[in-house]
């Protein structure tokens, strides 16, 4: 307790003396004169606002006892640390290591402004879950990991996804990063959700009664996990089909395991959820196994949900398309992926990149997840082509803040190849004319052309191939990353869905329901190819109108007496509830 108390005092201590030298350097200055310097270097580009790459200041990430009062200020940004390229490329870990609570975090949470509008916890510049990050930022400041828990889990059903593999919109709209780094949101939440596992906190909560009510969902990706999570918890009886051989979608045979563990972490929280009563059925190919028909499900079920992922590759229709050697991403990384659990890859029944000279086509998370595997199996050299220019290093005047800043990333695929070669793989504005084979009818090479990008007279981007510069380069193992088209056909026309002009299923964004009677669609399948986050966003959404669907009958029955107190009282404590957390963002 007096241990407790003497580290109160020397907090207040030093806040009260970080105060007092904050003053007398402002007296020394005219601030006026320093917010005039810092527009104007704003506006000659030469400002600080470099989300990833600005300059390092001298100022601590970590102290013991950080002072939140203008922690902004005092301390500089540390986020997520990756292993060592050098060894972790030999390995198929997580290649980020765990932040662990200490005076790091402190530190970090030190920084959140604890905003009066905090851009970081709005859907749609920010997290689109509507994290309530500056809350749990001063909670985890407060060393309340517990409570911070119970704040992140009201608004996000699987922290540990979004932590590990999320790109963080919230850090790109955080309002620090209008003139500095913003504050390490992704690395606090990691940090909550892990040491609640290891704490043992996260412990199986089945619903107290259930409804009787009983819903499909098709698909077993975030979105899919996540309304199941939502609707379970409602007391709903929910089974959800997979088509694979294992719960999770792209977070299981998408992702690599190197960026989000398939047992310790995927598997973990399939398992919560199983225990917490959701039922799950692997290797059921709705709508084409005709033990699982679409008529089926919807007969034995008062909802169906589909979730089924944008699941169409984008394919590359050019001479020499058909050779062998020449794959789409995802074959490669399925295939990997589940050799990888099954047997350690000593089956062998995936595709090797060993001593194999690769090129993938595409960039984004699929072709650095490309270049990160093929460099595991040991490729002899990689190379990575992009269609488009490549990204400025600081935001262009058309990406101003609170918009997800859209500059050069080196992401750990990345680091990984320039580690090993000596060089990033990526080369950018090339077009692939055509692959060309052997006599055996394997690929040995593309022929490619580089190109220059200009604005026509509406302002739209236009490519042109430069004249002379085609090439050859070699080849063993084309992966193609361009992208998905919308999900597969099926569910659409067996159930006479209708589609967007994108192929897409069609239902409204904030209803979800699609034109069929009962049947819901939510995540990739429905919004085109997204990301994690997304999809849980609309998993959790789509259960609430799922949910309100299910009990329509019941609500529009007259409401017996004692529901009508417990529903007023309900009403008084939400109302109490509002108003104190608009005096406080965090009760304490
Ligand atoms: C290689 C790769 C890496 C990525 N990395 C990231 C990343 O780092 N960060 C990030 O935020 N996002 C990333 N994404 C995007 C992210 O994974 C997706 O946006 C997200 O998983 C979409 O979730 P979902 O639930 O809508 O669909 P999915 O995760 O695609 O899940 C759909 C599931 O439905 C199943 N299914 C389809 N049809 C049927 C059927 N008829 N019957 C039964 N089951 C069916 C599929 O097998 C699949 O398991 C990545 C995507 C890829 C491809
Ligand atoms: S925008 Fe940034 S500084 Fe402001 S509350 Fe959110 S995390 Fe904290």
């Amino acid at each position: 307790m007096k241990a407790e108390e003497a580290s109160k005092e020397a907090v207040e201590h030093a806040s009260e003396e970080a105060d007092e030298q904050d003053e007398g350097e402002l007296l020394k200055k005219d601030a006026f004169e320093e917010l005039k310097k810092l527009a104007s270097a704003s506006f000659n580009g030469t400002s600080n606002q470099k989300v990833e790459e600005a300059e390092p200041l001298k100022r601590p990430t970590q102290v013991t006892n950080a002072v939140k009062h203008r922690g902004f200020v005092s301390y500089e940004r540390e986020g997520v640390h990756y292993r060592d390229p050098n060894v972790r490329m030999n390995d198929w870990k997580e290649v980020m290591e765990e932040s662990e609570p200490g005076p790091l975090l402190k530190t970090q949470s030190a920084r959140c402004m604890d905003c009066g509008t905090p851009f970081c916890h709005q859907e749609n510049s920010g997290c689109p879950l509507g994290n309530k990050i500056p809350e749990f930022n001063e909670l985890v400041y407060q060393n309340r990991w517990r409570e911070a828990l119970d704040r992140l889990l009201e608004t996000n059903n699987f922290p540990e996804f979004t932590g590990r593999v999320c790109p963080a919109p919230c850090e790109g709209s955080c309002v620090l990063g209008i003139i500095e780094n913003p504050v390490s949101i992704k690395s606090i939440e990691c940090a909550i959700i892990d040491k609640a596992f290891e704490e043992g906190w996260m412990v199986p909560r089945p619903p107290l009664k259930r409804t009787g009510k009983r819903v499909a969902i098709v698909g077993s990706g975030p979105a899919g996990l996540a309304a199941a999570d939502q609707l379970n918890r409602m007391g709903h009886t929910v089974t959800v089909y997979e088509r694979a051989d294992r719960i999770g979608g792209l977070m299981m045979y998408g992702v690599p395991n190197m960026k989000a563990d398939k047992v310790d972490v995927v598997q973990r929280r399939v398992n919560l959820m199983a225990q917490e009563g959701v039922n799950f059925v692997v290797n059921a190919s709705v709508g084409t196994d005709p033990l699982y028909s679409l008529d089926r499900l919807r007969e034995e079920n008062d909802s169906v949900v589909l979730a089924v992922g944008a699941t169409k590759p984008r394919d590359l229709s050019v001479p020499g398309r058909e050779l062998s050697g020449v794959h789409f991403a995802m074959e490669f990384l399925h295939a990997n992926t589940k050799s990888l659990l099954d047997s350690n890859l000593q089956d062998g029944n995936y595709i090797s990149a060993k001593g194999k000279k690769v090129v993938v086509i595409g960039g984004g998370d699929t072709g650095t997840d490309c270049i990160g595997t093929s460099i595991r199996h040991g490729c002899s050299s990689i190379v990575n082509l992009e269609l488009l220019p490549e990204p400025p290093r600081t935001r262009a005047p058309g990406n101003p803040w609170p918009q997800w800043p859209r500059i050069f990333r080196v992401d750990y695929g990345h680091q990984e190849a320039a580690t090993k070669f000596g060089k990033d793989p990526r080369s950018y504005e090339v077009l692939t004319k055509r692959f060309i084979g052997d006599e055996n009818g394997v690929v040995k090479g593309l022929e490619i052309v580089r190109l220059q990008w200009e604005k026509d007279a509406s302002g739209k981007l236009q490519r042109k191939e430069v004249e002379g510069s085609e090439e050859i380069i070699e080849a063993d193992l084309v992966l193609l990353a361009m992208g998905f088209l919308g999900p597969e056909p099926t569910a659409a026309e067996k159930l006479g869905l209708e589609q967007d002009n994108r192929s897409n299923i069609k239902a409204d964004y904030g209803r979800f329901s699609t034109n069929v009677d009962g049947v819901f669609a939510a995540g990739d399948c429905r919004r085109g190819q997204s990301l994690v986050v997304w999809a849980i966003s609309e998993g959790r959404q789509a259960a609430a109108q799922v949910d309100k669907y299910l009990t329509r009958e019941e609500k529009d029955l007259e409401v017996s007496p004692v529901i009508k107190e417990d529903l007023i009282k309900r009403h008084h404590d939400l109302n109490k509830r509002h108003q104190d957390s608009s005096k406080h963002t965090v009760m304490t």
